[in-house]
């Protein structure tokens, strides 16, 4: 399972399935990737290969400069289409990747059923992004904020990456008890579960430490908080020598 992403100027879509290949070894069962653009976003998931993911992407739409791509070792609910990766929120608007477990999953979602919230899937991981709708919208936050709201109610283990389709210089990441890099570059950013997918883009990378999420744009850069403690703190970046 793993995750890339870029937020820049260059193509995305190359960058992220070169990225997912090069973190194959870690296993997986699905991948996916959502493309952001200003007139709406392109989904593309699939049970099997990275292989099979780029068949399936024949056609589309896929010159974005910011996306996400994941691969699947399916935890809750069997591999299949639906239940890969990306996971929309029931209004179309906040798009996820996870790796790891949601562990109160079950209980979220009953909440969030009766409060409307509709699910595809079977997986824990879309009771986390409709989890983040619930508190953009029921308490106005900005995309960070609902992350971290949401982060908070949620017990388990995550890497998640999460993009919200009205706003295409923005990513927020997350990390608890899976690993997050962030790669460093000029005025723009990658992230991926160990450095392998950027380091040919760059040398500087972030690794974000449990409990610590960033909000990542070409506008305002990286921004690394503490979850719990809704503190900014200011990351060392490491010198790559792959
Ligand atoms: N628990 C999630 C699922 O089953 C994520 C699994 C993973 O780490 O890839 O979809």
């Amino acid at each position: 399972c793993g995750i890339v992403g870029y937020i820049g100027s260059r193509d995305a879509y190359p960058i992220i399935i070169n990225g997912l290949k090069r973190l194959e070894y870690r296993g997986y069962d699905s991948a996916g990737f959502i493309l952001n653009y200003s007139e709406g976003m392109e989904v593309v998931k699939t049970k099997g290969k990275v292989a099979d993911l780029e068949t399936k992407s024949e056609g589309k739409k896929l010159s974005a400069n910011i996306g996400v791509g994941h691969t699947r070792w399916a935890t809750h609910g069997e591999p299949n289409d639906v239940n890969s990766h990306p996971h929309v929120s029931t209004n179309g608007e906040i798009v996820l990747v996870h790796n790891g477990i949601i562990e109160n999953y079950d209980s979220i979602k009953t909440k969030l059923q009766e409060e409307g919230f509709t699910f595809q899937s079977e997986t824990d991981s879309e009771v986390l992004v409709n989890l983040i709708e619930y508190f953009k919208k029921s308490e106005n936050l900005d995309l960070a904020e609902a992350v971290r709201y949401a982060l908070n109610e949620v017990v388990g283990a995550y890497a998640i990456a999460v993009l919200d389709n009205s706003n295409t210089d923005e990513i927020v990441v997350g990390r608890l008890g899976s690993p997050l890099a962030i790669g460093m570059g000029d005025n723009e950013f990658f992230i991926a579960s160990d450095a392998s997918p950027f380091v040919e883009f760059t040398k500087d990378a972030i690794y974000l430490e449990d409990g610590e999420m960033a909000s990542i744009s070409r506008e305002n850069g990286v921004v690394v908080k503490k979850i719990v403690e809704n503190e900014i703190i200011s990351p060392s970046i490491q010198k790559l020598h792959l």
